[in-house]
């Protein structure tokens, strides 16, 4: 080959070598392009769900958020510090529309907590979120609460007066010169009891559909969360308001009760009650029908709410009755208010009916009682009062005695179980006594004690003693009080004497009262006449229930004439000495016997329905049978 033919085929070589490069970078170059090309599209895509992630986690912290205990307007502030922080809106508000007694406005319900809303509320008198906005002030917030579609605007002038309507044009112009937003949305939120806008400025025009759907669904929790503090709120009010007057029920006031009661107790200063009772209910009713007896509750319900503080507590405790919490308050201006509030019901007459009137008692804490329970009573005895001296007045609750009849009752107790003759054992009597004691010393709740000790000892007598009977049988006695009108001190004695008034079983052989055969009458006189003499001889040397021995000595006379001992009859039987008989008989006839079973409540009561008038005088029977009777449905 000649050098010719070679330099043509080394030529030849390179062209194809050059080819072959060629071709390669163009593979290179294609190949590069569709890499970019690719990388862009994961670029574009690892932002798209970035931005996709965080509307999730923003949505999911606000569920999170509802779903918690936390108070609404926690959970709005949090609500739009997220739109803040997690799409770049620059401020973020949420209005609502509220109906008051200043009329129809626009509310700040929230506001995101940012530069902005500090620039705006240096220029104005009060900070936003103080202010009442006028629906008049605000046509676009009300032109898309009608179209219920997203506005988008760049008109950022008009937008700054739709939720700041006092900045003046040049203060707008200052505020819109000290950021960099650009536009605004108000986004309608029309799904709940009152309609409101969530309203986002923006730093950039233009919005995606995108955008545009986040923001509606973000619109929808927030509705949600709304919706669903109204129905608490809702709810909440019908738990402790009452349906006919909508004062508070018993269950808050209640509730209140104890909570100033720790609070006053703590500081050592006093509160008051009032206690109200309506006059004649029972006429009125009768008289106008059930409705104007309604009305007449509703009367009362009025100017209780126009005389209350707004930190006092008016209540329907039942039908006919109320009661007024004034925390901090004294008897001297607890007094004042009561009277005020008796004048007011007097001084408005009820269409058909005329005039009402009602009977109050006044009661307050550390003056009269250091109790709730005390406290409550003394009230009600101070109404009570109000009712026997003639109604239509106020009555100051009379502080309780140096000595509750819990301590009579206790230091009773105390000294019986130091008498040689009593027939109980060392054993119990050591185990009583020592309780007796420590209820003495402490003095906190001596309740209990006393009715552990009462049904020991009666345990200790009659076998079939049911336990827990001391208590019902005192608090029938207290309730049965109550309907009889009975004076404080004489409910007192009448509460002693019930958990004493047959303290001298104590002193009979056991094997007497336990005797199955049929007694002899020589034994029954024994037994009839005994415990009353042996009550006497265990009470008298006790000073503080001298007084109650004649209402023990007479638990066994009968209404007419025929009981024992002294054949007494009628008014001569005190009234106490009545209500332990007929309740000692109900619990008498309900637990068994050697010789019976135990009777049924209901037929406990046929019996003791026909004595009435023989063994006890027929009002009480009404008003016993009433009892039971309520606390046998209660039980149902
Ligand atoms: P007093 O002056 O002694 O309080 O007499 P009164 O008639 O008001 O009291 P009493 O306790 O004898 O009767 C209360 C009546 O109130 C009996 C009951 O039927 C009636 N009552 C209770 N609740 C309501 C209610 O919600 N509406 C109406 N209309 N009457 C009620
Ligand atoms: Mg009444």
């Amino acid at each position: 080959m000649g050098i010719f033919d070679k330099f043509k085929s080394f030529t030849k070589q390179i062209n194809t070598i050059e080819n072959h490069l060629y071709s390669g970078k163009k593979d290179f170059l294609e190949i590069y392009e569709r890499n970019a090309q690719l990388e862009q599209e994961i670029e574009d895509r690892t932002n798209e769900l970035n931005e996709v992630n965080r509307r999730m986690l923003t949505l999911q912290h606000i569920w999170d958020m509802m779903n918690s205990s936390k108070p609404l307007s926690t959970i709005l502030d949090s609500t739009v510090n997220n739109l803040q922080d997690e799409l770049g809106y620059m401020y973020s508000c949420i209005l609502q529309k509220k109906n008051d007694e200043n009329g129809e406005h626009y509310a700040l319900m929230a506001s995101s907590k940012d530069n902005f809303i500090e620039i705006i509320n240096g220029y104005l008198e009060k900070p936003l979120d103080t202010q009442r906005l006028n629906p008049e002030h605000s046509e676009i917030i009300r032109a898309v609460l009608r179209s219920k579609e997203i506005l988008q605007s760049s008109d950022l002038r008009s937008g700054l007066n739709s939720i700041a309507p006092d900045l003046k044009e040049d203060q707008v112009e200052e505020i819109l010169s000290e950021t960099d937003c650009r536009s605004f949305m108000i986004v309608p939120l029309t799904k709940m009891n009152h309609a409101g806008v969530l309203i986002v400025l923006s730093n950039r025009d233009i919005v995606t559909d995108a955008e545009k759907d986040f923001l509606k669904m973000f619109a929808q929790q927030i509705e949600l969360a709304m919706t669903i503090a109204d129905l608490f709120q809702v709810v909440r009010e019908q738990a402790v308001t009452d349906p006919l007057t909508t004062l508070y029920n018993r269950r808050y006031f209640e509730e209140e009760i104890e909570k100033e009661f720790s609070r006053a107790n703590r500081q050592k200063q006093p509160f008051s009650v009032i206690g109200i009772d309506l006059d004649h209910l029972k006429q009125i009713n009768d008289k106008f029908g059930h409705v104007y007896g309604d009305l007449a509750i509703k009367q009362i319900a009025t100017v209780l709410k126009q005389n209350a503080r707004s930190i006092d507590i008016p209540a329907r405790i039942g039908g006919e009755e109320f009661n007024v919490l004034l925390p901090g308050i004294d008897s001297k201006g607890a007094m004042i208010a009561a009277e005020r509030i008796r004048k007011a019901i007097a001084a408005t007459p009820i269409e058909t009916v005329g005039t009402i009137t009602a009977s109050l008692g006044v009661a307050t804490f550390l003056e009269h009682a250091n109790n709730i329970e005390e406290l409550m009573e003394l009230a009600d005895q101070a109404m009570y009062h109000s009712k026997r001296n003639g109604r239509n007045q106020v009555t100051l609750a009379t502080p309780i005695s140096e000595v509750s009849w819990q301590e009579v009752a206790l230091n009773a107790f105390n000294d019986i179980l130091e008498t040689e003759r009593v027939n109980v054992s060392n054993e119990v009597k050591r185990d009583l006594t020592k309780k007796l004691s420590l209820a003495i010393e402490q003095n906190t709740n001596p309740k209990d004690t006393l009715y552990t000790v009462a049904d020991t000892l009666a345990s200790t007598y009659n076998p079939q003693h049911t336990l827990g009977s001391s208590k019902s049988k005192v608090v029938m006695a207290t309730t049965l009080a109550r309907r009889f009108e009975l004076e404080k001190d004489d409910a007192d004695k009448l509460r002693v004497a019930m958990l004493l008034y047959d303290v001298g079983n104590l002193m009979l052989p056991h094997e007497l009262l336990q005797k199955k055969d049929p007694l002899t009458d020589e034994e029954r006189a024994y037994i009839q006449n005994h415990p009353s003499i042996a009550a006497n001889e265990l009470l008298s040397n006790i000073p503080e229930v001298k007084d109650i021995i004649p209402i023990i000595e007479k638990h066994h006379e009968n209404w007419d004439g025929s009981g024992y001992p002294n054949k007494l009859a009628g008014n001569d039987i005190p009234l106490s000495s009545q209500i332990i008989l007929i309740i000692d008989a109900y619990f008498a006839l309900t637990e068994p016997r050697i010789y019976r079973k135990a009777l049924t409540p209901y037929e406990a009561l046929d019996i003791i329905k026909k004595d009435a008038n023989k063994k006890w005088n027929s009002t009480l029977v009404n008003e016993f049978v009433k009892l039971i009777e309520i606390e046998l449905r209660k039980a149902n």
